[in-house]
């Protein structure tokens, strides 16, 4: 969560940082902040509550003319969002200036160590006791702000992505990270940093990224010069990102969350292009193929994933169990991570996060890799800690997303994972080759399948207006259409603030059932498969009771057409593919809903997009 932005070299270094934190606000809104070094040395600190845009109109008339600065937009862990917590801090005296992505946990034995020594706080944030430590640090040791740094780091517990500036000294940052990303960005005498590197792809498509534990000076007119925080030299990466300045921008859309419902078939063409072949309706994913031993012996597939990935996963559980026949597990990686879990080293764990930074899955992962599992990452941003730390993994190649609410993340997973389930079953001899086929000739397909999906896109803009005022939502699926009510509500909580509750259809009648009445919408999906029949029945049972029904249904249905108060309608794939079909009249319904409450849909309050924090 939050963001982090800096630059030193020939540039005013303001202007960069502010455009990189409007691409980074996704991260984290609360409250934002800049910390600057003046012609006179000194460190100039702008911060206040609020989004950068607010940032913007309190940085009007100041002097900020500087090459070197630091900037962050928050996501508050720890004190309320107000202009004291924001960042960056500076140290007691004034003389280092910090920002901090992550949670120290330990902060609160440092804080009191540190008052017993003298020190004051201005915040209630655990970033300040880092930055006193490391001046308390430097001054009883005399040694190198660096130096400082990675002692103090080594004291700390927890995980953070830091960058600080020194007054007196305009070309140099010091940065770190642990378990939040942080990329150095490479220019012909500048450097940029940033906990995104797509936020900073307007200068340059070289970037290093730090790995937990670094410390790297990026100091103007100098090499990188990275070391661990036991002060040994690490090797300096340079990787290409390839990625357009108009992924990053709104594209005419009102909301980067239309943008990238309305991408999908793009995002999906790109999620599928080289992996399955139109010529021989092949499908080819080379992480599982250069792997083929460990997914062939695998005595068990355990998913890890949170939030909208867990959703996700669940989908991919139908569809490996089905497909291959190996036992599936889906953990919430926060739950897994905790709970002392048997891993055994036949089992293969796939963790799956669209950012790949979030914190509960990639210590899923690291306990998977300890105890031996081969573990396999979903996930969409390149070079993300997750997509490094596992064994193996396909990227679901959907472009940056930046509404907060997912969408094209999880289309792209589901499809990864159908992909998946189709390798592995045919090396595995679970699947007929005219089953496998046809749904490669279904995955082709997909792209146009869902552009037609999204022509439905008026009539729910249509039906949004009925449901904007109603309080509580029901959302029901069965088979691979029960995580897509999950999501579905998910997507509507998330953005409208309306309650809403996902569960599989039959499950309505053990207790849910009772919230029944004529205030109480129900979204069923109830597509042609072969559960149709008994949801029509589910429906029936709240129809019954009263309930209001919106019905995602298949073309022609006219059963359906008659007994729903409301249909959606949507064309047919193969039914392992049909959450990626169903789900976007629901991610639509979502966004009109909020958008009819005047809701904030790319920004949602207390949320932000990349996880983190435990
Ligand atoms: N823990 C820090 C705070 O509450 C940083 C939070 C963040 O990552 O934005 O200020």
């Amino acid at each position: 969560m939050c963001g982090i932005v800096g630059y030193v070299g020939y540039r005013q270094a303001c202007p960069v940082i502010i455009k990189g934190l409007h691409r980074l606000e996704y991260r984290g809104y609360d409250s934002a902040g800049v910390a600057l070094i003046g012609r006179d040395g000194q460190i100039e600190l702008y911060k206040c509550k609020g989004k950068v845009e607010d940032l913007e109109h309190f940085l009007e008339g100041k002097d900020t003319e500087s090459t070197i600065g630091i900037g962050h937009t928050r996501w508050a862990t720890h004190g309320a969002p107000n202009d004291a917590n924001a960042h960056p801090h500076f140290s007691q005296s004034g003389r280092i200036a910090l920002i901090h992505n992550g949670i120290i946990e330990n902060f609160r034995v440092l804080k009191d160590a540190l008052k017993s020594h003298g020190y004051t706080f201005r915040s209630s944030t655990d970033s300040e006791v880092l930055v006193n430590l490391i001046e308390y640090i430097q001054d009883t040791n005399e040694c190198t702000l660096e130096e400082a740094v990675r002692m103090a780091l080594r004291q700390v517990v927890g995980a953070y992505a830091i960058a600080i500036v020194k007054r007196g000294d305009p070309d140099r940052i010091i940065a770190a990270r642990q378990s939040s990303p942080m990329a150095i960005g490479i220019g012909e005498g500048e450097y940029f940093l940033s906990s995104d590197a797509a936020s900073i792809i307007d200068y340059t498509q070289k970037f290093v990224y730090l790995n937990d534990g670094e410390v790297a000076v990026i100091e103007k007119g100098k090499p990188l010069q990275i070391k661990t925080l036991e002060g040994e030299a690490s090797q300096v990466n340079i990787q290409k990102l390839e990625m357009s300045i108009s992924q990053l921008e709104k594209g005419g859309f009102p909301h980067f969350m239309l943008k990238e419902i309305h991408e999908q078939p793009d995002t999906l063409v790109d999620c599928i292009r080289g992996r399955v072949s139109p010529d021989s309706r092949e499908i080819i994913l080379s992480g599982v193929l250069d792997n083929k031993e460990r997914f062939l012996k695998a005595g068990r597939i355990i998913f890890v994933a949170c939030g909208t990935s867990w959703h996700a996963s669940l989908i991919g559980e139908h569809l490996i169990e089905n497909l291959c026949r190996i036992p599936v597990e889906v953990e919430y990686a926060s739950e897994f991570r905790y709970r002392n879990p048997i891993i055994r080293p036949d089992d293969v764990v796939i963790a799956v996060s669209q950012s790949g930074e979030t914190a509960d899955t990639l210590a899923a992962v690291e306990i998977a890799r300890r105890e031996g599992a081969f573990v396999y990452g979903i996930c969409n941003v390149i070079g993300s800690s997750i997509a490094r730390a596992t064994d193996s993994g396909t990227y679901i190649h959907v472009g940056p997303e930046i509404g907060v609410a997912s969408t094209k993340a999880f289309t792209g997973q589901v499809t990864v994972m159908a992909m998946l389930a189709l390798v592995v079953g045919k090396l595995r001899g679970t699947l007929a080759e005219e089953e496998y086929h046809q749904m490669a000739d279904a995955l082709l397909r997909l792209p146009d399948t869902i552009r037609k999906v999204l022509e439905c896109a008026p009539a729910v803009e249509k039906l949004s207006g009925i449901f904007t005022y109603a309080h509580n939502f029901i959302y029901l699926g069965r088979g691979y259409n029960y995580p897509t009510a999950l999501e579905g509500a998910l997507k509507l909580k998330e953005i409208s603030y309306i309650h809403a509750e996902g569960l599989p259809a039959a499950e309505m009648k053990h207790g849910p059932i009772a919230l029944i009445d004529a205030e109480m919408p129900t979204v069923v999906i109830a597509t042609l498969d072969h559960t149709y029949e008994k949801t029509v029945s589910n429906i029936e049972e709240i129809k019954a009771r009263g309930g209001k029904i919106i019905a995602v249904i298949s073309e022609g249905d006219t059963q359906l057409r008659k007994r729903a108060d409301f249909c959606i309608e949507v064309p047919s794939t193969a039914e392992c593919l049909m959450p990626v079909v169903s789900i976007i009249p629901l991610q639509l319904l979502a966004y009109y809903i909020a958008v009819n409450k005047g809701r904030n849909v790319d920004q949602p309050r207390n949320l932000a997009k990349s996880v983190t924090v435990e």
